[in-house]
Formats: structure tokens, sequence, C-alpha cells
């Protein structure tokens, strides 16, 4: 091991923290819940306070820092504002980190690119082409070409929940109509469910649902068939344009429910694809979970360095 890095990975829910060597040992890892109603001074601090356990528990002090957040994030001007946490608009996280951690560098990233990237490095680094997708609250992804991360000039490439496939599909909260993510994240599978008629216990999530669906209810198991085929048709138009081998599907949607989906996601793409580059797409769970996200910062932060990592 010759560099490591810190990895912060800044979700709605939970900011996670972990020291990674450029061999890939993950040295430490802390997470806590996001405060994400407080100001945004207290989110601050919280953010620095994970970092710094993580620091401690590894016990060296890190030569880079990958920052991974939920979006939209500015990654020229080192801003995040991730629509899950309302304080934070514009807000200078870099600036922040730098000042904790001075002399090092530090890159941001959006959290589907750092989830793609992570992928790449600890599980597909034969991958020439890889879509990393997230399927959870939301739907995000990110693309790694060539072991780069492919960002767009306005770094939001990859946003593969916000495809359009169907124009008379519902409204989309990004603006636009019949995007995958109307169709594929968790609120949204629940929310169809409910339309249909399906009256689950007051509260229950998409885990409830997938064990109504496992247990033979037909409306539960519609809606996990209309999100897969939602998932299917946004991967078969990427891998036509991209000429994809790998998509790894990470997400708690896609994890806790992956019996009933990642099957009819394969069966669909080789039913409506037709050119032989299309079909040989691999479409795999993410061997990573969570921590996908981390290994990509870090990956990101080490390559900042000019470290021999993967990435
Ligand atoms: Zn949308």
């Amino acid at each position: 091991m010759f560099r490591i890095a810190v990895a912060l990975d800044v979700g709605g829910t939970k900011l996670a923290a972990a020291v990674i060597g450029d061999d890939g040992t993950m040295l430490s890892r802390r997470q806590i819940p996001t405060p994400a109603r407080e100001s945004a001074e207290t989110l601050g601090d919280a953010v620095l306070r994970v970092l710094a356990d993580a620091i401690a528990d590894a016990g060296r002090q890190p030569d880079a820092v990958g920052i991974g957040s939920a979006g939209p994030i500015d990654p020229a001007g080192g801003t995040v504002s991730p629509i899950n946490i309302p304080a934070w608009r514009g807000f200078p996280i870099v600036d922040l980190v730098r000042r904790a951690l001075p002399g090092r560098a530090v890159r941001l990233a959006g959290d589907g690119h750092c989830m793609a990237l992570g992928e790449y490095w600890r599980g597909h680094s034969t991958s020439r082409a890889l879509l990393g997708m997230v399927v959870s609250t939301g739907v995000g992804g990110g693309f790694v070409l060539d072991g780069e991360i492919q960002a767009g000039p306005t770094g939001n490439a990859g946003h593969i929940g916000h495809m359009v496939i169907d124009p008379r599909g519902p409204d989309c909260p990004c603006g636009g109509r019949g995007c995958v993510e109307m169709f594929a994240s968790g609120p949204s599978i629940l929310r169809w469910a409910h339309a249909q008629g399906w009256c689950g216990p007051d509260g229950t999530d998409t885990r409830g649902l997938a064990d109504c669906a496992r247990a033979g209810d037909p409306i539960a198991r519609r809606a996990f068939d209309r999100a897969a085929d939602a998932i299917a048709l946004a991967v078969l138009c990427a891998s036509a344009l991209a000429d994809l081998d790998d998509v790894v599907i990470g997400g708690g949607v896609a994890t806790g429910a992956h019996d009933l989906l990642f099957g009819r996601i394969r069966d669909e793409v080789l039913r409506l694809a037709g050119p032989a580059f299309i079909r040989r797409v691999r479409i795999d769970r993410s061997g990573l979970g969570a921590d996908a996200g981390l290994f990509g910062a870090a990956a990101l932060a080490l390559a900042a360095t000019g470290s021999p990592c993967a990435a």
C-alpha cells in the first residue's frame, strides 16, 4: 500500500466515511445518520466528525480526500445541493473539507459516478464500458469507459433515472415525464401498487411489498415487473448507445428485491434487443453493496495523487 485516501459518502439518510488504501484495503469505516433537517453548519460539523473518526480509527493520515454526494452537485465549484438535504443549497463542501484536511487533493463527484467507479475498481476492472445503477429512493447512475468516469460538461452524465421511457408516463419531479425513476424507484413502485388497489399494512416499504409479491400477491408482483421492465428499457438503450460490457445494479430496492427483478430485467433485454452487441451486455447485482460509493470516491481521490490504483 503506497497511498491512502479518506472517502466520504453523503446521502439523504446517512453520512459514511472510510479510509481506503490504493490496494483496495478498507482500513476503517464509520457511519452516522444524516441530520438532514438540521442547519447547514450542523450538517457540516457532522461531516467533519465522521471523517475525523474514520481517520482516527485507521491510525494514518490520508493523502487525499474523495467525496461522493447525492445530487445535484457542481464538481467545478466544489458545491453540493442534495435534493433530500434542504439546508445545503450550493454548500461549499470541498472548501469545508479542505480547511479540515489542508494540503491534500480533494475530489468531488456524484454518488452514482462513485458507485460505478467503485464497482469498476473493486469488481469489474476488466470491463471497458460499465454502467453502474443505483435503484433506491431514486434511480441514479454513472458510466465508466476505459477506466474513466464520464462526467460530461456539467458533471451530470449517467443520469439514467431521468431517461424518458414513456412519453405518456407520470410527471417526474425533475420536470420531465415518464422517466425511469417514475417506474423503478422504491416510492414509485409503492405508489403504483397503492393506486392499483394494493392495501398492505400501514407504513409498508418496498421490502414488505416484495414479501407480498413472493407470497403470490398479483398487484405486488406486477409492481416489480413494471419496475424491472423500466430498468430493462434503460439498460437496453444505454447498451445500444455505449456498447456496454457490464451493467451493475445496486441500491436498497435492487438489493432487497433482487430475486424479483434481475431475471425479468435480463429476459426483457434479450426479448427486445436485436443486435448481438446489445444482447451481450452482462447484468449483475452490486458486489460491494453500500460500500461501492466509498470505494469509488477513494479511487477518484487516489487517482488525483497519481497513485497506481486501478482507477
Ligand atoms: Zn425525471
